[in-house]
């Protein structure tokens, strides 16, 4: 298989920049465009520069049918709605699309899982091998403990994160909830406050931290009278992610259309 052509949406964010050093780091794939929402300061910029790799002649654009269509694979960590359009681009250009972004309603997510039907989405909260492995983890632990070891999962990130709790802290609540056999929705506690009443058994709480730089810190607790077993994971850097996501890029090239997760990638399915 050739080089793959890989292009970059919403490039100039914080893992924007990542991804980009990631491709220009990695074998067998390169960078061959990035966009930024209308309006963004970048506009026009060189994206290797900006990324600190120096002047590479890509210039930040805003048009991503362009993009979609002259890439076999586009990252996207953006924003929900931009994804959620990105993806129709996706399908029209048979592109593979590598989705990071988090914070998804049901909406944006159906256009999602209908772009998987024409061409390969690999959608993931966390795109690190840690994070994944952790996931794993918390399905067996879930499903080996009683019900009285009571679950909670806690998770800090940077002061500029806008959802809560974070997808990947989601994610681990729907991965111990799978382990139980329980629906996700029903035993989530995703908000405490004021007099909330005893802790209502079998329920999957969630505690939220944002502040300074953290990358990102999550733990699964889980908690009995007199034992408790917690299941940790700490980013000290975006480039793991970025790591993830560029792996993924290549792993989509030649595979049939659909909606695949990490676990598909990394090999990790149990
Ligand atoms: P950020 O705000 O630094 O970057 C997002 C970028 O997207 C911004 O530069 C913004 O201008 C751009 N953007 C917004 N709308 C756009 C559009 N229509 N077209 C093109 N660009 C557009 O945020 P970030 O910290 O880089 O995180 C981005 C997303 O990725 C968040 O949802 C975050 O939770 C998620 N994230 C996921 C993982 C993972 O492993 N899956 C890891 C880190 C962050």
């Amino acid at each position: 298989m050739g080089t793959t052509k890989i292009g970059i949406v919403g490039c100039a964010g914080r893992m924007g920049l990542t991804l980009a050093r990631q491709v220009a780091a990695s074998e067998g794939c390169v960078l061959c465009g990035g966009t930024e929402v209308v309006g963004n300061e970048n506009i026009g910029r060189d994206l290797g520069e900006l990324a600190g790799l120096g002047s590479n002649g890509i210039m930040v654009q805003t048009e991503p049918a362009a993009l979609f269509a002259a890439a076999d694979a586009v990252l996207d960590f953006t924003v929900p709605a931009a994804s959620a359009s990105h993806a129709a681009l996706a399908a029209e250009n048979e592109t593979a699309h590598v989705i990071g972004t988090t914070g998804f309603e049901p909406a944006h997510q159906s256009a999602i899982d209908a772009a998987a039907g024409r061409t390969v989405v690999v959608q993931a909260a966390n795109m690190s091998l840690g994070v994944n492995l952790l996931l794993a983890l918390t399905r067996r632990v879930a499903a080996t403990l009683d019900p009285e070891f009571d679950i909670e999962i806690v998770e800090m990130h940077h002061r500029h994160k806008v959802d809560a709790p974070s997808g990947t802290a989601l994610a681990l609540g729907r991965a111990a909830a799978e382990g139980r056999g329980v629906p996700h929705d029903d035993v989530a506690a995703r908000g405490r406050d004021g007099i909330t009443g005893e802790r209502r058994p079998g329920d999957i709480g969630y505690a939220v931290l944002r502040g300074g730089n953290v990358v990102g810190e999550h733990s699964v607790v889980f908690a009995a009278d007199d034992e408790r077993i917690a299941l940790s994971h700490s980013a000290g850097d975006r480039s793991i992610f970025a790591r993830g996501a560029v792996t993924a890029a290549l792993w989509a090239q030649g595979k049939p259309a659909g909606l695949y997760g990490m676990a598909d990638v990394l090999g990790l399915q149990d």
